[in-house]
């Protein structure tokens, strides 16, 4: 596929960031890249207009879910939501801690913007140990979001990634890295 191969040549891999014997994965070349950027676009409507639901929001996570999910749901002509790191949202909220190799964070969303049962699309760019992308299906469900299908751009293999997830056979990903 040429979406697919245009946008791989667009991810860079950084060894020793952010610390000595980490790969980070750079998914920011996609977006300095017009054509990779509408192929990435295209990409996921694609996936997503094949599903069997209809989805009525999409979620992304800071910070990177928010350069293309708003995107994916202006597309779509659904609401987009973010969900942001504790102490950066006013209002209501809704909270989960959850734990990371080295201590705990917490990520929240504010209430009340979509009725109980939305059927939603959750997008973040990257799984890795699943710590993050767990938590935020575990804080739509407390909302009582329905998310029916969970994207990221890359999944980082041999980290457990998956095995956090809910819902795994509503999982996609672009790219698999080992
Ligand atoms: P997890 O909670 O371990 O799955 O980590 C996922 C979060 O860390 C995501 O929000 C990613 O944006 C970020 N992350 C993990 N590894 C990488 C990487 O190699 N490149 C960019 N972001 C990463």
């Amino acid at each position: 596929n040429e979406n697919l191969e245009l946008i791989r040549a667009s991810l860079k891999t950084c060894p020793d960031f952010p610390k000595n014997g980490i790969t980070f994965i750079d998914i920011l070349g996609i977006f300095s890249n017009p054509a990779a950027h509408r192929a990435l676009i295209d990409l996921i409507l694609t996936r997503i207009r094949k599903l069997d639901t209809k989805i009525d929001a999409v979620v992304g996570l800071e910070a990177r879910g928010f350069i293309f999910g708003p995107q994916i749901a202006l597309e779509l002509q659904i609401p987009f939501l973010p969900i942001r790191k504790h102490g950066k949202l006013p209002g209501k909220l809704v909270t989960i801690d959850y734990v990371l190799e080295y201590g705990t964070d917490t990520i929240e969303m504010q209430v009340d913007i979509l009725k109980s049962g939305a059927k939603i699309l959750l997008v973040d760019d990257i799984l890795a140990t699943g710590g993050t992308l767990g938590a935020a299906q575990k804080l739509c469900a407390k909302l009582d979001y329905n998310v029916v299908e969970t994207l990221v751009i890359i999944e980082l293999l041999g980290l457990g990634g998956r095995e956090k997830l809910a819902n795994v056979d509503h999982f996609t990903t672009l790219f698999q890295y080992s």
